[in-house]
């Protein structure tokens, strides 16, 4: 069953019989005392220039066909996916939130204290959905206050001194990034994802709190872009290739004269930079780990091809290097060492024995903080319908068994 539209899209654009789905349900679903849940006329979106209309929006294909009843037949994730793709199609329909802007001055011994923000008069598509905000900054600008009466006594509840700064502007995180791609006209819906995945899978950025930090590699790679290629780094000459793409696509310019155009300067600064540029090299971290194989210095991160890896600084004459990995709490069932997070050579999850190569053991999904019933060793854990599915992860027991959830939300 396809429970949404075509997902390749960034078309705005929404079918009237979908339109229509959506102002019968949202009418039947939400009543408010003071408003109707949905406009007089059904919302129509404006496209974006250049946009790609060939597709409707992404919604659902049935707005009738709720979250809620498609959760037994989801996985969790594609649940949460179909659940935010569901409530922005309604809310995108229904009436407009309506908020009066006060001001509050409060006085008390002499001072006064001014309180600026705003009070819901009406929910209308709020009683749906709201974004998440990114910045807290504006969060602050736009808080809600209670209804207040002129001259109403208020209590003091706790008094605390602060002092405000000018903050830089916050990292991107996945989404923010995406928004600015989609600002710049660089990227398209199909190609997101790829873009962020290769900033994460080249390692030249990692992601903190949900934020991109730029690593060594990654702040090097841009700086000499930025030196030797700086066409490749300019979002207007970026745009100006994507636009140039869509006009082969709809056959209005010859691909033979677009690539050109692109590929011959590009291939000339290449020449030039295999003469001029010079190998980069990324410092060293230090550890405060001893070198187990020679024991004459401590180890140190490296970065090469493949992301980061511990060697001996010796080297050539120690050659004791291991993969960056991370402890998981967990033993191997096999030989009892401890198991480790690592990356394959194509970037995926998986965990393995700190004994390799001399013990092979190694399980795609992590250990569950469970261990198993029968033998004891780690098990993974899957979603169920019942509950929580248990696997061992020993290859001689491999018992399962299903917990039933314990009545919580989760
Ligand atoms: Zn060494
Ligand atoms: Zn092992
Ligand atoms: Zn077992």
């Amino acid at each position: 069953m396809g429970l949404i539209t075509y997902m390749r899209t960034d078309s705005f654009r929404v079918a009237s019989e979908a339109q229509a789905a959506a102002r019968k349900y949202a009418m039947a679903n939400y009543k408010f005392d003071t408003g109707r849940a949905v406009p007089e006329k059904p919302r129509a979106y404006r496209a974006k220039k250049g946009a790609q209309d060939a597709h409707e929006a992404i919604r659902p294909s049935d707005v009738w066909r709720t979250p809620e009843s498609m959760a037994a037949s989801l996985s969790r994730d594609q649940l949460k996916l179909y659940r935010l793709i569901w409530l922005r199609f309604l809310a995108s329909q229904m009436s407009d939130a309506v908020f009066d802007a006060t001001t509050v001055d409060i006085e008390a011994a002499g001072h006064f204290f001014r309180a600026t923000g705003s009070v819901m008069k009406f929910p209308g598509f709020t009683a749906v959905y709201t974004e998440e905000r990114d910045e807290d900054a504006e969060e602050e600008r736009n808080q809600l206050l209670p209804e207040l009466k002129e001259g109403q006594v208020l209590h003091l509840n706790e008094l605390l001194p602060e002092q405000h700064f000018t903050q830089p502007p916050p990292r991107y995180t996945e989404a923010s990034l995406v928004k600015e791609l989609e600002k710049n006209g660089v990227g398209r819906p199909s190609t997101y994802a790829p873009i962020i995945e290769t900033l994460r899978k080249r390692d030249y950025a990692t992601l903190e709190q949900k934020r991109f930090k730029p690593t060594e590699v990654g702040l090097a790679v841009c700086d000499l872009l930025a030196e030797h290629f700086p066409s490749v780094v300019d979002l207007k000459f970026t745009a100006k290739i994507e636009s140039e793409l869509d006009k082969v696509a709809d056959g209005s310019a010859g691909w033979v004269d677009v690539t050109e155009a692109v590929y011959k300067p590009l291939a000339d600064a290449l020449s030039t930079a295999n003469v001029e540029v010079e190998r980069v090299v990324i410092a060293d971290e230090p550890t405060d780990e001893l070198c187990p194989e020679c024991g004459q210095a401590n180890l140190v991160i490296k970065s090469g091809r493949y992301g980061k890896f511990v060697a001996c600084p010796r080297y050539p004459d120690c050659t004791y290097r291991r993969s960056m990995a991370k402890k998981v709490n967990a033993v191997c069932p096999k030989c009892g060492g401890d198991m480790l997070e690592r990356r394959s050579k194509k970037g995926r999850r998986f965990f393995g024995c700190a004994n390799y190569p001399k013990c092979d053991f190694a399980a795609w999904n992590p250990p569950s903080g469970v261990n198993c019933i029968r033998c004891g060793a780690f098990t993974t854990a899957s979603r169920v319908k019942a509950g929580t599915s248990y696997k061992c992860a020993s290859p001689t027991c491999g018992h399962r068994w299903v917990a039933e959830s314990g009545g919580g939300d989760e």
